[in-house]
C-alpha cells in the first residue's frame, strides 16, 4: 500500500517526527486540567505556533492537537458533541502549516486513548470504543490529515478497537503504545507482545512502535525488543526528553538537546525509522536530533550497556522479554549531559 507516509519514508529512509504537545502548550499558558483540544477553536494561533515549532525544527511529520478529541475525554469538558469539529479543525490548522513549509511535511492526526478501561476489566465495550475512534478519525480525515496516529495506548484491546475505527474512516494509520511499567505497558504487554499484536491485525498500521513511557533509555530498550522479535513493519520511537522531575510546582524533563540527539541516532541504530520525542521534547531538542540524524550514518545496534552509559539507567532490570535480548540493566550512574 502506498500513501504520502510510505512515499516519504521510502524517499528519506528515516523520518524525524515531532516533540511534545503538552509540554509546549503548557509553556504557552495551558493549565493542567484544561482540554488542549478546545484551543483548536479558542486559540488557533497558539496551535499554529505549536505546529510551526516542529516544522521549523526540521520535522518531517507532526501530530495534530487532537490527542483527547474523543467522546469520553471531551465529555469531562461537556464538549462531547464537538469530537468531529475539534478533530477536523486540528487537522485543518496543521494542513495549512504543512502545505506552506516549503518542503514535504506530513500531518499525522493524533488519536489518544479513550481514557476508559475496556471490557472485560472495565466497562467500555468494543463496539463503543470502535465508534469513538471512528468519530475522531473521520474528523481528522475531513481536516486533511495524511495519516492517523494512535499513541500512548496501554491495552491491546484498545489498540485493536482503534485499528477498526481507522478502517471504518478509511484513514491509513500508525500506532504506538506506552511502555511505562518496568518495560511493559500498564496492561502488561511486552515489546514482543506488541509485535505479535500489530502483525496479527486485519487493518495493519503503516508503522508501529513506542512513545512516552519512562525515559529515553527504556524506550530504546523497547525498540531493541521490537527489532529482536523481527516484525516487518517500520518502527516508531518517540521517547521522553529524559526523566520527569517535579520542580517548583511543575514537571521538568532533564534531557538536554545533546542527550536527545544521541537518543535519536541510537534509536535509528536500534531499528527505528520514524524518530521523534514525547514529553519534554522542545524545539531545541528537535533541532539537535535533526542535525544528528543528518550528519551521521546508521550504525550497529547499541547494546544495553551503551544505552545505560550514554543515555542513563533503565527503570527496571528486565522489560519482560527475558531470553530474547534485553535481560539485566547494569547499575551505573546516570549521565547528565
Ligand atoms: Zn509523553
Amino acid at each position: 500500500m502506498s500513501n504520502a507516509f510510505t512515499d516519504l519514508l521510502a524517499e528519506k529512509g528515516t523520518l524525524l517526527a515531532d516533540g511534545a504537545t503538552g509540554t509546549n502548550l503548557f509553556n504557552m499558558g495551558l493549565m493542567s486540567g484544561d482540554a488542549p483540544e478546545l484551543w483548536n477553536t479558542d486559540e488557533p494561533q497558539k496551535i499554529t505556533k505549536l505546529y510551526r515549532f516542529a516544522v521549523d525544527s526540521g520535522s518531517d511529520l507532526f501530530l495534530t492537537n487532537s490527542f483527547g478529541a474523543n467522546a469520553s475525554r471531551l465529555k469531562l469538558h461537556d464538549a462531547q458533541a464537538r469530537v468531529h469539529e475539534l478533530s477536523r479543525v486540528s487537522a485543518e490548522l496543521a494542513r495549512e502549516v504543512a502545505d506552506t513549509a516549503g518542503r514535504k511535511v506530513l500531518v499525522a492526526g493524533s488519536v489518544g486513548p479513550t481514557g476508559e478501561i475496556m471490557e472485560p476489566v472495565g466497562t467500555l465495550t468494543h463496539a463503543l470504543a470502535v465508534e469513538m475512534f471512528h468519530e475522531t478519525a473521520d474528523g481528522l480525515k475531513a481536516g486533511g490529515a495524511d495519516i492517523g496516529w494512535l499513541e500512548t495506548i496501554s491495552a491491546p484491546e484498545e489498540y485493536r478497537a482503534a485499528a477498526e475505527g481507522f478502517a471504518l474512516a478509511g484513514l491509513d494509520w500508525c500506532g504506538t503504545m506506552s511502555f511505562d511499567t518496568a518495560g511493559r505497558t500498564m496492561m502488561g504487554l511486552t515489546s514482543e507482545g506488541m509485535v505479535d499484536l500489530v502483525h496479527g491485525l486485519d487493518n495493519t498500521p503503516m508503522a508501529y512502535g513506542a512513545n512516552c513511557g519512562t525515559g529515553a533509555s527504556d524506550l530504546l530498550r523497547t525498540v531493541l525488543g521490537f527489532a529482536a522479535k523481527g516484525g516487518t513493519l517500520p518502527i516508531i520511537s518517540k521517547g521522553n526528553a529524559g526523566i520527569p522531575k517535579y520542580v517548583e510546582g511543575h514537571i521538568h524533563y532533564d534531557g538536554t538537546p545533546e542527550l536527545m540527539a544521541r537518543y535519536a541516532t541510537m534509536a535509528r541504530d536500534a531499528g527505528a525509522s520514524i524518530i521523534g520525542g514525547c514529553c519534554g521534547t522542545l524545539p531545541e531538542h528537535l533541532v539537535a536530533m535533526r542535525e544528528a540524524l543528518d550528519s551521521t550514518e546508521k550504525g550497529p545496534a547499541p547494546t544495553l550497556e551503551q544505552i545505560a552509559e550514554e543515555i542513563g539507567p533503565f527503570s527496571s532490570e528486565s522489560d519482560g522479554t527475558d531470553g530474547n535480548g534485553p535481560t539485566r540493566a547494569p547499575r551505573r550512574g546516570r549521565r547528565r549531559g
